[in-house]
């Protein structure tokens, strides 16, 4: 913690410099005590499977001599608590490398990157997907990787909360001059009280959690740090008559 500098209350240039360098303190600290924050949010994300590793192994030891059965399921829990630590780390290298990153833009299709990005990721959901594009391109300033992560994220999320026998609508438009980007699912939607927290590292409605929805809790917060990166804008409302609707606003310069 740094403390704020004495300033003296006259009216010249070191009055203006002392009140400038206890700005940059401020947020200084304001910064440390998000780093804290962050760096207790993910300890703590990650002892939870670990603890429960360290159980199923002691338990494996303690017993599997004499209860051969309990291994295999043991074995299971392990492997799966283990991938679950294994995507926790990566999306926090992948959120931590972010911090530093400036990216490049370029004049993009974005009706074309929705068809190639849906096309490569079409194998992985069982969710019908309906495609309703702007006639002709539209053309936004963005990063091509950053594009196809956020549709991959959103897509991805439409998937996992709501059912499976329920469509998920693409749609692409030009509001207000703007390309924009609409991801709408028929689920149980986002209530206002959590609408802007979903953005937030490690932040999952208790509903995804109490259903075991797997999850980290880290995908919109990509999202939101690739939406800022990339100049756009992105904003949840509520679908008829029920679920989710994301939509993003790209830049065009
Ligand atoms: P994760 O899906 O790994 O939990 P995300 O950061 O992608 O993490 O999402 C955070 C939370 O926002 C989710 O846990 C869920 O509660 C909520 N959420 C995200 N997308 C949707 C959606 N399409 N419909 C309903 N809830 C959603």
């Amino acid at each position: 913690y740094h403390e704020a500098l004495p300033v003296p209350d006259s009216p010249d240039e070191i009055h203006d410099l002392g009140t400038e360098i206890n700005q940059l303190l401020k947020s200084l600290n304001e910064q440390v005590l998000r780093d804290h924050q962050f760096v207790s949010d993910a300890s703590h994300e990650l002892r939870t499977p670990l603890t429960a590793i360290r159980g199923h192994i002691s338990l494996i030891n303690r017993r599997g001599e004499q209860h051969p059965e309990i291994i295999p399921k043991s074995l299971k829990f392990i492997d799966e608590e283990s991938a679950r630590m294994q995507t926790l780390v990566e999306s926090l290298l992948r959120l931590s490398r972010m911090d530093h990153v400036t990216i490049e833009r370029q004049p993009l299709d974005v009706n074309q990157v929705v068809q190639q990005t849906v096309e490569n990721y079409q194998a992985e959901i069982s969710q019908p997907l309906q495609l309703d594009l702007t006639a002709g391109p539209l053309m936004a300033m963005i990063n091509l990787d950053s594009l196809q992560q956020i549709l991959v994220a959103l897509l991805t999320n439409a998937n996992k909360y709501s059912p499976a026998d329920q469509p998920v609508t693409l749609t692409t438009s030009r509001v207000n001059g703007h390309p924009t980007l609409a991801i709408a699912d028929l689920g149980t939607g986002i209530d206002d009280d959590h609408k802007a927290k979903v953005f937030e590292r490690f932040y999952r409605v208790d509903q995804a959690r109490s259903q075991e929805i797997p999850g980290t809790g880290l995908g919109l917060a990509i999202v939101s740090r690739l939406v800022t990166l990339n100049h756009a804008q992105i904003a949840i409302s509520d679908h008829q008559p029920h679920g989710a609707v994301f939509t993003l606003t790209l830049a065009t310069k």
